[in-house]
């Protein structure tokens, strides 16, 4: 379960709301139940029910099990795509272990705002599910062209193209990765050129097919983490 409070051994945790109820009427914990515990900062404790009430329960945080996990290097940097979809690539970016995720905004984006807190929620849930015990920072959203501007001269650009370029799999190298993922319509030629023409860009395919956004999010992300991912 992931808590806003920081975690220590011996403290004690008043939780309510969602999580209380998820403990309380989903899991059914009885006091003496232990629960395991993240914080996104000091990584992952074991923690005992002390006291339960109809809609708070108190635990209290016995031993420090694991230090925060080590994150790959790696960001998505997703145009806006329809709601349900994008929440969708976020759940899966977190599971697949991303450190960051970057919204972007483009020509041909349907949708031009973001809710960070519902992906983070969405992202919350992936990461209790699969245990990861860090949390992708949520960048606010940004404009494709802003974004190349201030782009980190020493993180690589996957450019995932499906009008061409270096199979992925051979093109990924060590160091701080990105993968770029367009909307529903695509970039729009002067996009694809100023993203090509971006120092630190490498444009990819992620095969012959024309992928949905959200497929080849997942595609570039596993393909990234096969190689550069432990
Ligand atoms: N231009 C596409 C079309 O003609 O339908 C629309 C874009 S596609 C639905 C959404 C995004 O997925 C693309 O902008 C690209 O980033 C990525 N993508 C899709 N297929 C790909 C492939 N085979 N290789 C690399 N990236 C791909």
């Amino acid at each position: 379960l992931f808590v806003e409070q920081p975690l220590a051994e011996g403290a004690t945790l008043n939780i309510s709301g969602n999580s209380a109820h998820y403990l309380i009427g989903v899991m059914r914990l009885k006091e003496g139940a232990p629960v395991k515990l993240f914080d996104d900062v000091s990584g992952e404790y074991l923690a005992t029910v002390t006291e339960t009430h109809k809609r708070d329960l108190v635990l209290t945080v016995d031993a420090k099990l694991h230090d925060r996990e080590f994150t790959p290097d790696l960001w998505i940097c997703q145009a806006l795509i329809k709601k349900d979809r994008f929440d969708w690539i976020a759940e899966k970016a977190c599971e697949l272990g991303v450190a960051r995720f970057v919204p972007v905004l483009t020509a041909r984006c349907v949708v031009d705002k973001v809710k960070e807190d519902r992906l983070r929620a969405h992202m919350i849930e992936a990461a209790e599910q699969c245990e990861r015990t860090a949390l992708p920072v949520i960048d606010p959203l940004a404009r494709i062209d802003a974004l190349l501007a201030k782009w980190p001269a020493d993180r690589t650009l996957y450019f995932c193209d499906e009008r061409g370029g270096e199979p992925f799999s051979d093109a990924t190298r060590p160091g701080p990765g990105a993968v770029l993922i367009g909307p529903e319509g695509g970039f729009t030629d002067s996009e694809n050129a100023a993203i090509r023409a971006h120092p630190c860009a490498r444009p990819v395919s992620l095969g012959p097919r024309i992928l949905r956004a959200d497929t080849a999010a997942v595609a570039a992300i596993s393909v990234w983490m096969s190689k550069n991912g432990d």
